[in-house]
């Protein structure tokens, strides 16, 4: 494997933007735009065939930039024009893009960051460069120092840059134990299991859901109140829309660290399901309460911050899982309450008994979860839970940040 994650951190620029950086921004912006309509009318996306089409021609237009940057403007306008035309083959294709933000990005070729002293040396054009001083904070400085992590892309707005971060993916360790995980819509649950221990865990993020449903009302009376704006409803709601996703991204963050810093610290193999079937159903109300995206953005999250971490991740086909006895093997028709239970006498909660057989199922794939792993299911049914998020934790700074520790209750 020879992916690299990246991560993008984001440095306040200190003071004003320098008038030619300004100007950097405008015209770039302003290609973007122009290759936008290129691509259209050409039915181009590629950033070489816009290159290819519009470079000549471009570089009469803006011979004030350094050309690399315009080609950092086709490859900008072409990620634009595929996410355009993926729009429009799902149906719900919007207007023309248009990019209205300032914004600009160039390759790690293209500009300098000193990192001792926190400033980016930006070329405009040959000849002159600016020199943005970014704003260094401690965690900052922990990208900075650590000469293991390779610059990547830059990324201008009129107020911060975003310094993209590569590291070469560390090995994912070979695993010990397996930390099993159903992922619901308001918690994500499972078992943990080594040769000589097993323990079922449980994360509650039902503010998750809470946060959805308030948000969402306060829209709807948005959209009541300022019916005869539509600007303004628009940018309320958009406003609205940012504050939702901030705070869910953010608990999302924690639970998937608690998770993570679980696993790493007993060299588990982390297995989730793999989300990838599940299609939305065209129900706007149900489609919204079932929102998939907290649950897709949580794997997202643990799947890209293992990979950092080297935690090892595998994903199963999470089919009947929800259904199926692990005893037994029989498969229940109906939807369950909260626990599971079967004709054979075997009952428990329902998202540990998903769980469970979920790393059955990796377990007979010999997919790499931890050699020789047996265990007793029986185990878990009147064992104590162990928690690992719950809604009270979003308001610490850090939780379960580096320690091995997590609350026990039975
Ligand atoms: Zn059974």
């Amino acid at each position: 494997m020879s992916v690299m994650p990246t991560r993008g951190v984001a440095f306040r620029i200190k003071g004003e933007l320098p008038p030619e950086a300004r100007f950097l921004l405008d015209e770039f912006r302003l290609a973007v735009n122009g290759a936008i309509r290129v691509g259209l009318q050409a039915k181009v996306t590629s950033r070489n065939a816009l290159t290819k089409l519009a470079y000549k021609d471009f570089r009469e237009e803006h011979p004030r930039i350094y050309a690399k940057h315009l080609v950092s403007a086709f490859e900008v306008a072409g990620s634009v024009l595929k996410n355009y035309r993926k729009r429009l083959r799902t149906g719900d294709a919007s207007r023309v893009p248009y990019v209205r933000r300032l914004m600009m990005k160039t390759e790690n070729q293209a500009y300098q960051l000193d990192r001792g002293r926190g400033v980016v040396d930006l070329p405009i054009r040959a000849g002159c460069h600016v020199m943005l001083e970014l704003e260094v904070g401690d965690c900052h400085r922990r990208y900075l120092n650590d000469h293991s992590l390779r610059l990547g892309s830059l990324t201008v707005l009129p107020d911060r840059v975003i310094v993209a971060f590569r590291k070469e993916a560390p090995r994912p360790y070979a695993p010990e134990s397996a930390l099993s995980l159903d992922t619901n819509e308001q918690s994500i649950d499972g078992v943990f299991v080594k040769s000589d221990e097993a323990k079922a865990i449980k994360t509650d993020y039902q503010e998750i859901s809470i946060i959805q449903q308030r948000h969402h009302d306060r829209r709807r009376r948005l959209q009541k109140k300022k019916a005869h704006d539509r600007r303004t409803c628009g940018r309320l709601c958009r406003r609205e829309g940012r504050r939702e996703h901030h705070r869910i991204e953010y608990r999302l963050h924690q639970v998937a660290n608690a998770v993570l810093s679980f696993a790493e610290c007993r060299k588990s193999a982390i297995v989730l399901e793999d989300l990838k079937g599940f299609k939305p159903t065209w129900n706007k109300e149900l489609n919204r309460r079932l929102s998939f995206w907290p649950r897709r953005k949580l794997h997202q999250i643990i799947e890209y911050k293992a990979q950092w971490r080297g935690i090892p991740v595998v994903k199963v086909d999470p089919r009947n899982s929800s259904r199926t006895c692990p005893i037994c093997g029989s498969i229940q028709d109906s939807r369950m309450g909260t626990e599971f239970e079967c004709g054979c006498g075997w009952h428990l909660d329902r998202h540990i008994n998903a769980s469970l057989n979920l790393l059955q199922t990796a377990i007979s794939k010999g997919l790499e979860v931890a050699g020789g792993l047996r265990f007793n299911p029986g185990a878990f049914q009147h064992d104590v839970m162990m928690i690992l998020y719950e809604p009270a934790m979003a308001a610490r700074s850090e939780l379960n940040g580096t320690s091995c520790v997590g609350a026990v209750v039975s």
